[in-house]
């Protein structure tokens, strides 16, 4: 697969997972995180032994201009764009009652996790068509990376579980949209998965993950859903655009 991927937060975590995995597949790879250059060094080498060309486009998902200058270095670097994975995304920097919680978090989590990848998405979308005005054979699509908690109602990080929710809808209304332009649009939808993010919630999770929290009783792992995006960019679903990915070992099946 000859494929140019372009995934959010990759420096570690779940975008690194997705990103080793679109290599695997043939991608060339660009990076978009916040971390300086020297942080991502390990990352990028490991991204260059399974063969993939890269790009680290150091950048601010919220930042508009930053966004701009990224697409114009991928542009550059790589002459197209074949594929944007929306994954970049933080949790509440303090876990608060939603009867305390401050504007502040909201409006941080909000931007980053809703905002700049919607804003992202339609910069992205535009050059998406323009590529395949140009060529009808281009092959594109979106990947988001939502959350169980775009259901799943946790009261001490709402802004959370809202910002996921609001990704939930953004994959629709992309998907609606770019749908005359057989631009697919996908979310996938973790469940709770091993990184720095569940770090700090790690004894509370290993003791409900004991407990039968998930049907397939382990973590998830970057590995997991960088599987799931491997199939969805390698065409494997082509026929389901707007359509939820869960990769969340069984934990939303209902239960009596
Ligand atoms: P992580 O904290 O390990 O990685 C997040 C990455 O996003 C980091 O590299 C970080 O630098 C980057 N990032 C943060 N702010 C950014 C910004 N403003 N601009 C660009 N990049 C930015 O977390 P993770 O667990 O790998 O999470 C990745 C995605 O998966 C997030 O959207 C998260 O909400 C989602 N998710 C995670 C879990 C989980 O259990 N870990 C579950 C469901 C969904």
């Amino acid at each position: 697969m000859n494929k140019v991927a372009l995934i959010t937060g990759a420096g570690q975590g779940i975008g690194l997972g997705i990103a080793m995995a679109l290599a695997q597949e043939g991608c060339d790879i660009a990076v978009m995180d916040i971390h300086p250059d020297e942080a991502v060094i390990s990352a990028l080498s490991e991204l260059r032994n399974q063969g993939a060309e890269v790009l680290y486009c150091r950048a601010d998902v919220t930042d508009s201009e930053a966004r701009a200058r990224a697409l114009d270095t991928i542009g550059a670097k790589f002459g197209c764009l074949n594929v944007l994975v929306n994954n970049a995304g933080v949790a509440p920097k303090v876990r608060a009652d939603i009867l305390d919680a401050t504007e502040e978090s909201y409006n941080w989590v909000m931007g980053i996790n809703l905002r700049g990848p919607y804003f992202l998405t339609q910069a992205v979308a535009n050059w998406m068509i323009a590529q395949q005005e140009a060529d009808p054979s281009f092959e594109s699509c979106i990947v988001n990376i939502s959350s169980i908690s775009a259901t799943v109602a946790s009261p001490s990080r709402g802004e959370y579980c809202i910002s996921k929710a609001g990704v939930s809808m953004a994959t629709q209304l992309w998907a609606v949209r770019l749908g005359e332009f057989n631009i697919p649009v996908y979310e996938i939808r973790p469940g709770v998965i091993k990184t720095a993010m569940t770090k700090t919630v790690q004894d509370k999770y290993d003791r409900l993950i004991d407990d039968g929290l998930t049907l397939q009783a382990r973590w998830g792992y970057p590995e997991d859903i960088g599987k799931a995006v491997a199939a969805l960019v390698r065409g494997d679903f082509p026929y389901s655009t707007g359509q939820v990915i869960m990769v969340d070992g069984g934990l939303t099946v209902p239960r009596l």
